[in-house]
């Protein structure tokens, strides 16, 4: 059998012109959307689902993980990611009650879903929904736009500036810029438990204390988790908490809960975040181990995923206090994927730079990062994250391709670093998103590439948008 064919060449519509596309529509490119229409850029945000928020909607994971504060409590991060928590939390009632806590903001996904496109309109962004970028325009060596395949059919739409938020630097691939990639990926498929009584579920642990996965994860007590739930309903048991708590125990040693089901291991992990109003709980739990690029291996991760999660659901039910009457209400309509295909670009932004919080001249973002640390006593113990005294510079030039034109990335988990998972959180794809959506506008308004790109200009127009940069 031959292994390739080719595709005939064709004349395709233009759909229309921007000054700024933002492909792929999560964290990180609603961020770069907002930013870049706040700049005054006509900007197009192009998403292959039906709404915003990639992993944080599509993906279930509905919480933010809280390195907005240094570990001396001060505000590290600024601008648009404090903004999405501050709108996620006012949907979901408890408004700024998230500041006086370092658990996870938690959110309603449906929400999200209508407060990111109430965000979007209020900025002037046009969105184009259901298109999957499938190609980029390509002029004089650089990215002059991207091509999208739609409902409408196959289109180009121009732009000045094309921002990379697909998370996995599709349109860098497309462009040919060179990526270096992830082969063993560590990827989830999220969950919903609806019908819960999570008064119940808290409830327990008030009785039981000494079965809370205290410093599992997250770098927080029973009390810490307590006091939030009481201020804004929302509880989080930390990921690999299950592997300590008894009813977990019980239900592996009974055979109801497999250690592996298909392609899914460690199905005793269980991170929940609880919702008191809806009654829901979000589950994470199973790991697949692939590179997150493999169609094929994607495929056989939701059919095995699905069948994982009802099997942990039965658990649920059968043993964990509270879950009684839960039923599955949603499973991701995404697996959740860590990392996939990052830059290799001309400015390597490494680990140790960001663990020595080290000053950047062309620095665009400020955020918290953390060391891992393993402070739980219990068997099979995870490090927590443990936010550092002090918050680092996101520097330009880790978002600029080594030889395309034209392009910048707007993901945290796709800029050039030594490891792409320094910078996949929630909170830094949107200071990443925010950085490249701006630096695009200003470029496009200035005439100029981004690599030539006047960074002052584009640190000014930042802390207009009340981004402290020190
Ligand atoms: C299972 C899991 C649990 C996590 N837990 C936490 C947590 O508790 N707290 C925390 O802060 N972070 C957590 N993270 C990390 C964080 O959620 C994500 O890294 C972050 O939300 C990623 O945002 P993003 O915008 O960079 O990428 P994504 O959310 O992946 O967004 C990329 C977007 O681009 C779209 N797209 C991709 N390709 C194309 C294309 N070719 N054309 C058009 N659109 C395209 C996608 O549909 C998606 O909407 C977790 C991640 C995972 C996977």
């Amino acid at each position: 059998m031959q292994n390739t064919v080719s595709e005939p060449a064709r004349e395709i519509p233009v759909r229309g012109e921007f000054d700024v596309i933002v492909a792929g529509a999560g964290l990180g490119g609603l961020a770069a959307a907002l930013a870049a229409a706040r700049t005054g850029a006509k900007t197009l945000l192009v998403e292959r689902n039906s709404f915003a928020g990639g992993v944080a909607t599509a993906g279930l994971c509905c919480s933010i993980f809280n390195c907005y504060f240094t570990g001396k409590g001060e505000l590290g991060t600024t601008g648009i990611p404090v903004e999405v928590a501050d709108a996620l939390a006012a949907a979901e009632g408890y408004g700024q009650a998230w500041r006086r806590h370092k658990g996870h903001v938690i959110y309603d996904v449906e929400r999200a879903k209508w407060v990111f496109d109430d965000m979007l309109d209020k900025a002037g962004v046009q969105v184009l929904y259901n298109a999957v970028t499938a190609g980029v325009v390509k002029q004089d060596g650089g990215v002059r736009g991207i091509v999208v395949e739609t409902k409408s059919g196959r289109e180009a739409v121009r732009a000045r500036v094309v921002v990379d938020s697909t998370g996995d630097a599709d349109v860098a691939a497309l462009a040919d810029a060179p990526l270096r990639s992830c082969r063993t990926g560590l990827h989830s498929l999220c969950f919903r438990l609806g019908n819960v009584d999570v008064d119940a579920f808290v409830g327990f642990f008030r009785k039981h204390p000494e079965q809370y996965p205290e410093l599992m994860d997250v770098h927080w007590t029973l009390d810490e988790a307590l006091a939030q739930y009481d201020d804004c309903g929302t509880f989080l048991f930390p990921h690999g908490g299950g592997m300590q708590m008894d009813a977990f125990r019980r239900a592996k040693a009974d055979g109801v809960l497999p250690e592996r089901i298909g392609t899914h291991d460690t199905t005793d992990a269980c991170q929940m975040h609880a919702i008191r109003r809806l009654g829901v709980v979000h589950v994470i739990t199973g790991f697949v181990h692939f590179d997150g690029l493999d169609a094929d291996r994607i495929t056989r991760s939701l059919v095995d995923g699905r069948r994982m999660v009802f099997t942990v659901a039965d658990a649920y039910r059968k043993y964990v206090p509270g879950f009684e009457k839960a039923a599955v209400i949603e499973v991701a309509p995404n697996l959740g994927v860590r990392v996939s295909r990052h830059l290799d670009g001309d400015f390597v932004f490494t680990a140790a730079m960001m663990a020595a919080g080290t000053r950047q001249p062309d620095a665009v973002g400020r955020a918290v990062g953390w060391d891992s640390k393993t402070l739980h006593k219990g068997e099979k113990a995870w490090g927590c994250q443990v936010c550092r005294d002090d918050s680092f510079d996101l520097p330009y030039r880790c978002l600029v391709p080594k030889t395309i034109d034209g392009l910048l990335m707007g993901a945290g988990r796709s800029i050039c670093t030594d490891n792409p998972w320094l910078l996949r959180v929630m909170v830094h794809t949107m200071v990443v998103g925010q950085a490249a959506g701006t630096a695009a506008a200003v470029a496009a308004r200035s005439g100029v590439p981004p690599r030539a790109v006047d960074v002052q200009a584009v640190q000014a127009e930042l802390r207009r948008q009340g981004v402290e940069l020190g």
